[in-house]
């Protein structure tokens, strides 16, 4: 018998429940597949430096696999539609008897799982996983079995069920026999590539693996007090490797209660095991509400807010030209990194939606477009947040005002320094608000005025958010 691994999402050798099944059968062949799809992802807005980060871990992939008697070919079609008759032929050239994938659970990808199945129902045996979540979607519902709405009790049912028995974490493939076998070569991708800063995201899983461990040993426990700050390293980084599957969410939870054994007590370790809860709230409530991927918001009287098409204050905030420091900085790290602190991404989302009143869509997927760990339900799920227009978001009545969450967040604009080095020379007092003290000083900087005024935004956007809500 032949079995076929189909990889989309789960780039890992370790804990990856559709390998390891189809692995169980000892005397099974099994072969991997992946296949890239350029106009699905051009689509989507999938971010060129995760296209490249897909490619790098396809590559390691590969070698791993075959050092294992597991040979991965790839291939590349259009888009999700052309995956059908391209798995089909792929399975009759392969004489597949059964396919084992892992569920995606974005509106497009289940269509096509669907199509898929019916497509070989009765040719071969198809079977999924739901393997990027601790929890599987349905799995923590209501006492009337409907999803919640609310984060903190659906994450006091989350933690309930992960009471009932702790999913466990699955071995990586043993070595096969006739391994190694050759590695296939990894067909080109025509999708534009650019390469990430691997000293801040190194690739491979061995590399994911011990980024995980690091932060469960030194980072977990002070998560708390230091995740708050962008200058400081204070937390885990692993999101770009779980947005493509290099790393699961169970060895995630695993590592941080083996490291922090109090964590399920409230212990250290508990505020992050939050954060890994919030991911998965946010895949559960895509799975149940369809419409989120369709750029619906949650909140329906929220899309009748009359949005700005002013293109100059959308290009300023892409580029980091707000005026506002701790923006620009913010948008900085993000356009040259790839990566963005998560009290950043809140205050940019805020200042675009909140301040410029652009349409939140466009900065979800202008953020889709950069980031390294693109994650639709966990991007949508952020941007619906701080546009108030999802469900348990902010209210539209609270609005972050820029210039304090810097002085907050960044009182001694060690992070601005960072990025912006035409500040290097403002006083730290004066950083937040520069141009108020370089006007006092006589100074001119290289950096430019406040786009906006935030009070008299902020006035705006309260009477856009009542007059749609009136309508
Ligand atoms: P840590 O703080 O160490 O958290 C650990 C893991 O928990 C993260 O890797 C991530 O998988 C998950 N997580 C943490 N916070 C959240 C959250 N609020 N929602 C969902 N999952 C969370 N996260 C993405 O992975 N991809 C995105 O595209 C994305 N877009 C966002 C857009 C906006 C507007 C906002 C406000 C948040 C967004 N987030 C996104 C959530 C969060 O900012 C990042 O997951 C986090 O900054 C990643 O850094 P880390 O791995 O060091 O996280």
């Amino acid at each position: 018998t032949t079995h076929l691994v189909w990889f989309r999402a789960d780039l890992r050798l370790h804990d990856n429940l559709a390998l390891a099944a189809a692995c169980r059968d000892s005397g099974a062949k099994v072969i991997g597949l992946f296949i890239a799809t350029p106009e699905q992802w051009q689509a989507h807005g999938v971010a060129p430096r995760q296209a490249w980060f897909i490619r790098q871990h396809l590559h390691a992939l590969r070698e791993a696999l075959s050092r294992r008697g597991i040979p991965l070919y790839t291939a590349q079609v259009d888009d999700f539609d052309a995956c059908i008759p391209c798995i089909a032929s792929f399975c009759d050239e392969h004489r597949v008897d059964a396919l084992f994938y892992n569920y995606q659970y974005e509106l497009n990808e289940r269509k096509r799982d669907v199509a898929l199945e019916k497509h070989l129902d009765g040719f071969v045996t198809c079977q999924g996983f739901d393997d990027s979540v601790v929890l599987a979607p349905g799995s923590v519902l209501t006492g009337n079995r409907e999803m919640y709405k609310v984060f903190t009790p659906f994450s006091r049912a989350w933690l309930k069920r992960l009471d009932e028995g702790l999913p466990e974490c699955v071995h990586a493939p043993k070595v096969r026999q006739h391994a190694p076998c050759e590695a296939p070569a990894l067909a080109a991708f025509d999708y534009p590539q650019e390469p990430a800063d691997e000293t801040l995201f190194p690739v491979g899983e061995e590399a994911a693996l011990a980024q995980l461990r690091r932060f469960c040993q030194n980072g977990a426990g002070e998560y708390e007090t230091q995740r708050d700050f962008p200058a400081v390293d204070g937390t885990s980084r692993v999101s770009p490797y779980l947005a493509i599957g290099v790393l699961s969410p169970r060895q995630c939870l695993h590592r941080l209660l083996a490291e922090q054994p109090r964590t399920l007590d409230g212990g250290p370790g508990a505020v992050w095991l939050n954060e890994l809860i919030w991911r998965e709230f946010y895949k559960h409530l895509m799975t149940f509400y369809p419409a989120l991927c369709r750029y619906q918001p949650f909140i329906g009287w929220t899309k009748n807010v009359a949005w700005s098409d002013d293109e100059a204050h959308f290009t300023a905030w892409c580029e980091g030209r707000t005026g506002y420091p701790i923006v620009d900085a913010a948008m900085m790290q993000m356009n040259q990194t790839g990566w963005m602190h998560n009290r950043l991404r809140m205050i940019t989302a805020s200042f675009l939606v909140k301040d410029l009143l652009i349409d939140w869509r466009r900065g979800e997927r202008y953020f889709m477009s950069q980031l390294l760990d693109g994650d639709f339900a966990a991007n949508n799920g952020g941007w619906q947040w701080a546009a108030s227009t999802g469900t348990d978001a902010a209210p539209y009545f609270r609005i972050f005002n820029p210039t304090t969450q810097g002085e907050r967040f960044d009182a001694a604009g060690e992070f601005i320094r960072r990025w912006i080095p035409a500040l290097s020379s403002v006083p730290d007092k004066a950083l937040h608000d520069p141009w108020r003290w370089a006007d006092k000083q006589g100074v001119t900087l290289d950096y430019p005025r406040p786009i906006v005024d935030h009070k008299q935004a902020r006035v705006a956007t309260l009477a856009a958010y009542e007059a749609a809500r009136k309508s």
